[in-house]
């Protein structure tokens, strides 16, 4: 029998019959997985803190024929003072939704674990304006994924200075000369290329450690809805929920 020792973050759980429940998970040694995890629902059952939303925990599993089946689960973190407050809530679940539509099965990724779990911290202290470190996520779980613009040069001829575009069809900067490459290609202020170039060259210790300023966050935020509407070809139904939250505060 395979047997499957792994520390993982909960992403998504799904109430399957009348006790159980499957859980989808972005595990340290296989990427994403589902796992089954039976009785989960039952007032007493030993899987219930370990199989909620935002979990992360060592998990061991054994294969059953088309699942993993859990058979112990120890939680290592719940950020549970996410709940607190429906912004951080929002963008929490958001976070894993995106963590879901990007991670693979059967390909792991440190890294990408260590920048999801640091990003729910950074949510849960509440130091940082939630959107600036959503915004952050975005940007590097998507260039971890693959998925890197190209912002110290531009796109159409390799010049390296004086970019006045950003072209998300090119994959990145366009200078004026190249503007024509892309008409739909977005200007993008000298503030907002610095904090993309920032986010992309920082690694998880300096990541979360700056601020914007409100138009640049404005800008960013415009930008990343499309680049990851572009690449992923996905709305993400609760990053609408907190737009519509937000025009309502
Ligand atoms: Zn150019």
């Amino acid at each position: 029998m395979q047997v499957l020792k792994t520390k993982g973050l909960v992403l998504r759980e799904v109430e399957v019959g009348e006790s159980d429940k499957i859980i989808t998970v972005f595990t340290e040694e296989k990427g994403k997985i589902s796992i089954s995890a039976k009785g989960a629902r039952k007032p007493r059952s030993r899987f219930i803190a370990g199989t909620q939303v935002f979990a992360y925990c060592d998990f061991i599993c054994y294969k059953g024929k088309n699942i993993w089946n859990l058979s112990q689960v120890e939680v290592i973190e719940t950020f549970h003072s996410l709940r607190n407050d429906i912004y951080t809530l929002s963008y929490g679940i958001y976070a894993m939704e995106l963590l879901e539509t990007i991670g693979v099965e059967n390909s792991p990724s440190k890294q990408l674990l260590q920048l999801s779990l640091h990003t729910l911290w950074q949510l849960a202290k509440g130091d940082l304006d939630p959107t600036l470190v959503i915004r952050i996520y975005e940007w590097k779980s998507m260039s971890l994924s693959g998925f890197t613009p190209a912002v110290t040069q531009c796109v159409g001829c390799g010049k390296e200075e004086h970019f006045i575009y950003f072209s998300i069809g090119e994959g990145g900067v366009l200078c004026k000369e190249c503007s024509h490459l892309d008409p739909a290609a977005d200007k993008i202020s000298n503030g907002t290329l610095y904090t993309i170039h920032y986010i992309l060259a920082s690694d998880l210790k300096s990541l979360f450690q700056f601020q914007v300023s409100d138009s640049v966050l404005k800008e960013l935020s415009k930008l990343s809805k499309k680049f990851l509407h572009y690449y992923l070809d996905k709305t993400f139904k609760t990053m609408s929920f907190i737009e519509e939250l937000k025009t309502l505060y």
